[in-house]
């Protein structure tokens, strides 16, 4: 199979190279769920977690999708490898002809573990209930074994078909805007500025990154109005770093995420205006287009980056988001501790290959002690 798992880079890039994969078909808008009856599945396996499964929507979407049904909701929170092989064993015995994630990250990551254990592959759906991952059409699943966090990528990960609906994100809680938002906006700031980057992926993340840096604030402060854009362009942003790849600041907070068990979007908000000055040598232009978008002002790219720095700080502060590792509830002699552990997970971790610039140990030891605050 032409997969790594456990920190290897998969192998082979050449479906970068000079290509443009539009792999996921996409239907999204107010009631784009009704969309899924289309696809003619007659035996379904659901993922999802309890959540889902207890207010009933789960089996609505079973109901919307038609045929038999199976539903798997012991999906937690950064799903480990043996829960997936505990949904495996549920799917396997099944033998369904599609299957269908519901929720937020951790239930996609958790079906594409399912997916890979397979012996046929079946049609893959993913139906996010969040906008942050961008996991309904990214090629990258993220597995727990041990207390560390394990990127999986493997082509045939990408779901064949995204269901964004904006009637799932009505009753967003706020916390859960906030952090999955931040996910976005540091999925659009880590892709335009990647080395794997070009037109394409950078087209996407600008378009992306000022949608959600407008709209965030309203969808939090309760305008419902606003969700399904900020939605699309979640997707937007993982469709950019599916193509691009991602940099520093992910392969960071896999490493502190998996460590000290703190929601990825919190740390994201944390380390990205931290991660910007440490890329903006090499990549001023780059994040400059993103900060002209924005309506950042300053005649020099470095006035309006640094203006867009303080905006997304200004942003974070709105949210309800902690601006150091120490108010994300770190404590620095416990980071000081794990240091070396924490450095070690990052520099092998895949994300890290799509920086901009190489960053040496010492400077990701700069980095946390910096961002702790
Ligand atoms: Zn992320």
């Amino acid at each position: 199979m032409e997969f790594c798992i456990f920190g290897k880079y998969y192998c082979k890039r050449w479906w970068r190279m000079g290509t443009i994969s539009l792999t996921t078909k996409i239907y999204f808008g107010k009631g784009a769920v009704a969309r899924l009856r289309d696809l003619g599945a007659k035996r379904i396996f659901l993922v999802t977690d309890a959540f889902f499964f207890q207010n009933g929507i789960a089996k609505e979407i079973l109901h919307a999708v038609g045929g038999e049904g199976k539903i798997f909701h012991g999906v937690l929170p950064d799903p480990s490898v043996s829960l997936v092989a505990e949904g495996s064993k549920m799917a396997q015995e099944f033998a369904p002809d599609m299957l269908l994630a519901l929720g937020g990250g951790s239930s996609m990551d958790c079906a594409k573990g399912i997916l890979l254990s397979l012996p046929q592959r079946p049609v893959f759906v993913a139906v996010p209930t969040t906008s942050g991952t961008g996991s309904e059409v990214t090629a990258f699943s993220i597995l727990t074994h041990e207390g560390v966090k394990h990127p999986l990528i493997d082509p045939t990960l990408r779901p064949d078909y995204a269901i964004l609906d904006d009637d799932l994100l009505q009753n967003l809680p706020p916390k859960l805007i906030a952090e999955a938002g931040m996910d976005a906006l540091t999925h659009c700031m880590e892709a335009v500025v990647s080395k794997e980057g070009d037109l394409y992926s950078q087209a996407l993340a600008v378009t992306a990154a000022e949608t959600l840096m407008e709209l965030l604030p309203r969808s939090f402060d309760g305008d419902k109005s606003v969700r399904g854009n900020i939605h699309l362009a979640a997707t937007l942003a993982g469709i950019s770093f599916d193509h691009a790849g991602l940099g520093v600041l992910h392969a960071v907070i896999h490493a502190l995420g998996g460590a000290f068990h703190i929601p990825h979007g919190r740390l994201g908000g944390v380390l990205l205006p931290h991660v910007m000055v440490l890329n903006e040598k090499v990549s001023l232009h780059q994040y400059a287009r993103v900060a002209r978008a924005c309506g950042m002002e300053g005649a020099w790219e470095k006035t309006a980056v640094r203006n867009l720095r303080g905006a997304i700080c200004r942003l974070r502060k709105h949210l309800g988001l902690p601006s150091t590792l120490r108010e994300a509830g770190i404590e620095s002699k416990e980071l000081e501790e794990r240091m070396e552990e924490i450095v070690s997970a990052a520099e092998q971790d895949a994300c890290l290959l799509g920086n901009p610039r190489s960053v040496s140990r010492e400077e990701m030891r700069k980095l946390l002690r910096e961002a702790m605050g």
